[in-house]
């Protein structure tokens, strides 16, 4: 065995690697972790200070069971380095009865017993008199849900990773791959490296390390923004939680966070909201990531319809990048006529980064083991060639 022969390799170290090179490190694998940029970087689908986690997912009922698991495994990275990533802030669920965010919440929570409060219109303006929400909308409060510190977990993944011995290099890309005897070659932008199996969590690079696949993923431009409000206590995050509100047209859904001005977080100052719909279709190449005026504005009229007077001014736009799936569910098992070498997680469609605690154990599971008791046949790959 040579210094260019691995265990495993795990191609891209953002959400879903970076967590995948700490667990296999941890079992013990002599781990290369291959990242083309820095870790954390603004490029792929983990920049923008804070992701939400919840539990009651109205998305489909069968990734409770993972999230259970992910909320355990956010709660071992707490203890293992003494920081904190995640904060629970509660989470307002906004729409029309028969809206599926609100049905989908429902049935999560009533198959899996995930205490959601219903409260009335007249009871959410009193608790967050910011918001104005037509009468005719359902409104539900889930307390075990707030977010998570993607900039701050990510470099905590590599870090824990590197001391149990993991190689990761920063600055490095893969240019391709292939099995080779027992196992798989990879040429990348500096050297050729082997591995007895291999992981590709490459996010948005998806498509272009798989052409088999690339015809079923869209990579979209999301934007975020945050806003400087008139009132900031109304925004701190003991008084503001998570929230996600689904329009009436059916198809926009928007989502938001309190102020993290007073946590160790990062980024932009003030409140931030997002567009949680089809944004612009671009390409993994494509380097437009400057916000615009158009931008600002989807944002400023949804602040203008539901959380009106609010805003001094906007602090900052950036945007991010959705790898979308056509069912929108997530790409996680073994890369299906490669004899359970070649792992994949990734293509998250915009809903994935809590659970990269969990997708790391589960990528662990799949090398060392050829498969895992997590239940997440429904994510198999083999439904998208
Ligand atoms: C605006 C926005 C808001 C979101 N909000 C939420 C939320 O509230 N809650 C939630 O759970 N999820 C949310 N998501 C989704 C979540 O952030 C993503 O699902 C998750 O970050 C995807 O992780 P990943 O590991 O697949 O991609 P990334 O974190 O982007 O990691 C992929 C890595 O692979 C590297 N790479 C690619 N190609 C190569 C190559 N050839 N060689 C070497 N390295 C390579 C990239 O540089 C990158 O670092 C949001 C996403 C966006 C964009």
């Amino acid at each position: 065995m040579n210094g260019n022969h691995f265990d495993v390799i795990v191609i891209g170290v953002g959400s879903m690697g970076s967590s995948a090179c700490y667990q296999l490190a941890k079992s013990g694998l002599k781990v290369l972790g291959l990242e083309q940029f820095n870790i954390p970087h603004e490029k792929g689908s983990h920049g923008g200070q804070s992701r939400i986690i919840r539990k009651a997912y109205f998305e489909h009922p069968d990734y409770v069971p993972l999230l259970e698991r992910a909320y355990a495994s956010w709660q071992e990275l707490e203890e293992v380095t003494g920081e904190k990533v995640y904060h629970e802030t509660g989470l307002l669920y906004i729409g029309l009865p028969d809206n599926p965010l609100i049905t989908g919440v429902r049935q999560s929570a009533s198959l899996y017993s995930i205490p959601v409060e219903s409260l009335t219109v007249a009871e959410l303006k009193k608790s967050y008199p910011v918001f104005s929400v037509p009468e005719e909308m359902d409104i539900l409060f889930e307390q075990a849900a707030g977010l998570l510190l993607p900039e701050k977990i990510i470099p905590l993944y590599a870090a824990l990773a590197r001391q149990l011995g993991a190689e990761i290099h920063e600055g490095e890309t893969l240019i391709d791959w292939q099995l080779e005897g027992d196992g798989v070659v990879v040429n990348t932008s500096k050297a050729t490296y082997r591995a007895d199996r291999l992981v590709l969590s490459a996010g948005a690079g998806m498509g272009r390390l798989l052409p088999v696949l690339n015809q079923h993923l869209t990579v979209t431009r999301q934007v975020m923004g945050w806003m400087t409000a008139l009132d900031p206590a109304a925004f701190r995050k003991d008084a503001f939680p998570c929230w996600t509100l689904a329009e009436p047209d059916g198809h926009s859904i928007f989502y938001g966070f309190p102020a993290l001005d007073d946590v160790d977080a990062g980024g932009p100052k003030g409140f931030k909201l997002a567009y949680h719909g089809h944004g612009e279709e671009t390409s993994y190449d494509d380097t437009d990531r400057i916000p615009d005026a158009k931008d600002e504005q989807l944002l400023r009229d949804f602040i203008n319809r539901y959380l009106p007077g609010t805003v001094a001014a906007t602090s900052a736009l950036k945007t991010c990048r959705y790898t979308n799936t056509p069912d929108e569910h997530f790409m996680l098992g073994h890369l299906p006529g490669y004899d359970g070498k070649v792992s994949v997680a990734s293509c998250c469609s915009g809903h994935g980064f809590k659970f990269s605690s969990v997708v790391g154990e589960i990528l662990r599971d799949l090398t060392l083991h050829g498969q895992t008791e997590m239940p997440v046949g429904f994510l198999g790959v083999e439904r998208l060639i």
